[in-house]
């Protein structure tokens, strides 16, 4: 009676194949890429040496086809960074991992993200802290992300330049900062809480990830691994 098995096993992952059209929140066997994400946690972010379990749990779950333009859905899951239009890109699924385990994310935090891009990063920050808040200089990334954030009711968007970080809901626990500025804008350091830490990618032609912690005594800051980011922009007015 094996046969009586076979099929009905069929008839799921056919319901589950035009994953773009499906909520985001959904079961394992109803989504067709889940095991690409697997082997993309195994093969491209465990082997490199990320441990947190949260971390892995949330790139996991997170369908990241859903936030690259859909010619290149195809490549989502891919060992590299893709373009996202007007000139920016979704980072690399290991260096996400990277700057999320660095970030020693806390299940109550209130998170602040600069650089929102295609609101990747955002909605793996949204599975391990209280309330995300995000910012993206360009209008139109800004809007895109925003509709693919909404099944993550616990995510803010904002158009805007992110130099000023989010006053009215500062202090952040956790910042975190996917452009490379030469140097830490102040504001940010400002918003951090007692405690708090941000990671941050800093530099122009050499760029280091950075850790910096808000503790008793002063700003402490050390750095990671060699990165590429694209720059961290001003807006005219600011
Ligand atoms: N976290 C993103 C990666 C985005 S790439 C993701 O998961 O897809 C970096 C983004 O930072 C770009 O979209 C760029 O437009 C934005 N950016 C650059 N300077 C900025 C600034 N001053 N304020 C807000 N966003 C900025």
């Amino acid at each position: 009676m094996q046969r009586a098995w076979i099929f009905p096993v069929v008839l799921v992952l056919w319901a589950g194949s035009p994953a773009a059209s499906r909520p985001v929140f959904q079961t394992v066997a109803g989504d067709s890429y889940a095991s690409q994400r697997a082997a993309m946690v195994a093969e491209q972010i465990q082997r490199r040496g990320v441990m947190d379990a949260r971390v892995l749990e949330a790139m996991r779950a997170v369908p990241r086809h859903l936030f690259v333009p859909e010619a290149l859905r195809n490549a989502a899951y891919e060992d590299r960074p893709l373009s996202i239009g007007h000139g920016q890109t979704i980072s690399q699924p290991y260096i996400v991992a990277h700057m999320t385990e660095a970030l020693e994310v806390r299940p109550a935090d209130r998170v602040l993200e600069i650089g929102t891009g295609s609101g990747y990063q955002a909605a793996v920050l949204a599975r391990l802290a209280r309330e995300v808040y995000t910012i993206e200089i360009v209008p139109e990334l800004a809007k895109q992300a925003a509709v693919r954030l909404q099944p993550y009711r616990n995510v803010q968007v904002r158009a805007g330049d992110g130099y000023a970080g989010w006053p009215e809901r500062a202090p952040f626990h956790r910042i975190m900062v996917t452009a490379a500025p030469e140097r830490i804008p102040q504001p940010l350091i400002d918003q951090l809480a007692p405690g708090g830490r941000m990671v941050i990618p800093v530099g122009t032609a050499e760029q280091w990830m950075t850790v910096l912690e808000k503790t008793s005594s002063g700003v402490v800051e050390r750095r990671t691994i060699p990165v590429r980011f694209v720059p961290f922009t001003r807006s005219r007015a600011g």
